[in-house]
């Protein structure tokens, strides 16, 4: 993703160009931090001043480049962070395994009682916070809240564990042995995440990680930097209240080149990666170079399969949800349709339909269901991606355009689409990070599931269908080939309680419930032998 990072001449190029589409916007406003201004109650109650401190090791720091957090509404600076260098990174790294060698002797049970309580913290400030998501992301008020109670959940399921958490008591071949599984702390996680869940996705990671007995550091993405530092302020409170040193929830913001120290470096033990396929593809093979571990969660094509015997009515609310929720900015929004070609006209026809009564703006304001997209470089890739479905012989059946008149004009927005492609088109390979649902026709069920696998991701997939068969089949080895398999139910809104992650381009990782909590321990078989005798396994006799 092409960073938002402006520097003074790349404002003052924004700064023109915004000029010439809009008479109100002056320099001046840009600069002026009137979002600040406007939003001062919430950013303040969460600890965020006009200039920020972006690392937190301990105490608050930076000595890496200043970067902005901009307001994806009308591009003004909300605030600005002095983001962290390589070598903060490194002192980092210290603190954090230094911290990890106390936090790990606490008891589960007793490392519970901290989740519990930062649990609490981040319940206590839901509001300020779901605020702080939609302003800094761009994604509506309910979803922004939304986001954080998800983190909520995952300190409850967190807590939960502390009490449930078991390895296995294994049978012995031997007389008088125990075959024991262990399950110990790997030491410390990094986690790099993506703009779009700038809370949720740290806390699905920070949750089980710390559960586990791990320190934890995190590299946000440069797009997100306030939301880090508001989540990372509460965290080192509670901290500081148990007792415990708060560099075990570090946080070093920045670029690529921070992001590439903590790859990289041994200290972390994993490094759980979100973000997209391209950038996960390299850090993967950087960490595997060490031997490190990885959780790779990396970019979705999402595919919704309508039969002829759905629930139309449900199916066409759970798509909008689906394809517009986010903007389209859901890993596991819903790009593709494929729809038998009997119900087709009468489910797009619905969509259309639906698609015109979703409005499009602020997304602080009550009633709007489709905010801005985050960056400028997203609106980009929008024009691009209608350009390509032109090219291709695609139609577009319902908006396809930027909004450049009005209020909105100043902001990224555009209007979620809805297109007529066919399955062979290269614009339905590659996920587009933006609200465009692409529509395609089947004939046959099998015909259908070919074409949800026949793309290089596999994150996310629903069925829309009333038949028994169709249902086993699509969750049995012919299948769906995704991490996510769904019925009658929209490809994205995950609950916490299953392992989430997707499946070849997607990168293979796991996170938040089942087992997942496993791939931040180290295992280990211990046989323990109290028998007074020495018997081999396999009855071998030697000397
Ligand atoms: P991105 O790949 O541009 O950036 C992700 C993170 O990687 C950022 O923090 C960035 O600074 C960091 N980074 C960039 N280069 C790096 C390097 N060389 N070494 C280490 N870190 C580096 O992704 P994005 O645009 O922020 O997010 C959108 C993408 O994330 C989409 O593809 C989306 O599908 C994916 N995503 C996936 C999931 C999932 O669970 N599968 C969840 C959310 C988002």
């Amino acid at each position: 993703m092409a960073s938002r990072i402006l520097n003074r001449s790349s404002l003052l190029a924004a700064t023109n160009a915004a000029l010439k589409t809009s008479k109100v916007l002056k320099p001046t406003t840009i600069r002026s931090l009137s979002t600040y201004d406007k939003h001062k109650d919430v950013l303040e109650a969460l600890g965020i001043s006009k200039q920020n401190k972006g690392v937190f090791d301990g105490e608050w720091k930076g000595s890496g480049s200043v970067m902005q957090s901009i307001n994806p509404v009308n591009n003004e600076v909300i605030a600005e962070v002095t983001t962290g260098s390589v070598q903060d990174m490194d002192t980092a790294l210290d603190k954090v395994v230094e911290a990890q060698k106390i936090w790990r002797e606490y008891t589960i049970p007793q490392r519970g009682q901290v989740l519990l309580a930062m649990r609490n913290a981040l319940a206590a400030n839901l509001q300020p916070l779901g605020k702080l998501v939609a302003l800094e992301m761009g994604k509506i008020l309910p979803e922004g809240v939304g986001e954080v109670q998800e983190y909520v959940d995952v300190l409850d399921y967190a807590l939960g564990l502390s009490r449930s958490m078991s390895g296995s008591f294994i049978p012995s071949e031997r007389p008088g042995h125990a075959m024991i599984e262990t399950w110990n702390p790997l030491g410390v996680t990094g986690v790099i995440s993506a703009f779009n869940f700038p809370v949720a996705v740290y806390g699905w990671n920070q949750a089980i990680a710390f559960v586990t007995g791990n320190g934890v550091i995190w590299k946000p993405s440069p797009t997100t930097p306030l939301c880090s530092l508001a989540i990372t302020t509460l965290l080192e409170k509670v901290l500081r209240e148990q007792n415990l040193p708060p560099s075990l929830c570090s946080l070093v913001t920045g670029g690529t080149e921070v992001g590439h120290k903590l790859v990289t470096d041994k200290r972390a033990n994993l490094i759980s990666f979100t973000g997209s396929t391209a950038v996960g593809k390299k850090v993967g093979i950087t960490v595997q170079e060490r031997f490190g571990k990885h959780i790779l969660e990396l970019g979705g094509n999402n595919a919704i399969i309508v039969t002829e015997d759905a629930d139309i009515e449900m199916a066409s609310r759970a798509i909008l949800f689906a394809a517009v929720g986010t903007a389209g900015q859901r890993c596991t929004t819903a790009r593709r349709l494929i729809v038998q070609e009997s119900v087709y006209d009468k489910l797009v026809g619905k969509l259309k339909e639906a698609y015109k009564q979703v409005k499009v703006g602020d997304p602080l304001d009550q009633g709007i269901l489709c905010g801005p997209l985050h960056t400028k470089s997203a609106v980009e890739a929008y024009e691009k991606a209608l350009k390509d479905i032109k090219a291709q012989g695609g139609d577009i059946l319902y908006g396809g355009a930027v909004i450049k008149d009005g209020e909105l004009a100043k902001g990224n927005f555009v209007m979620p689409t809805l297109t007529s492609v066919t399955a062979d088109m290269d614009v339905v390979k590659n996920e587009v990070f933006v609200p465009i649902l692409h529509t395609m026709k089947y004939k046959t069920f099998d015909e259908a599931i070919h074409m949800n696998n026949n793309v290089a991701q596999g994150l996310s997939s629903s069925v829309f269908t009333s038949d028994p068969a169709k249902i086993f089949k699509w969750i049995g080895p012919a299948g769906s080939d995704c991490g996510i398999i769904n019925v009658n139910i929209p490809t994205n809104g995950a609950e916490i309680g299953g392992a989430f992650g997707g499946e070849k381009e997607t990168g293979g990782g796991r996170e938040s419930g089942s087992d997942s909590w496993k791939q931040y321990c180290r295992r280990g078989t211990c046989t323990i032998n109290y028998s007074g005798q020495l018997p081999l396994a396999q009855g071998i006799n030697f000397g």
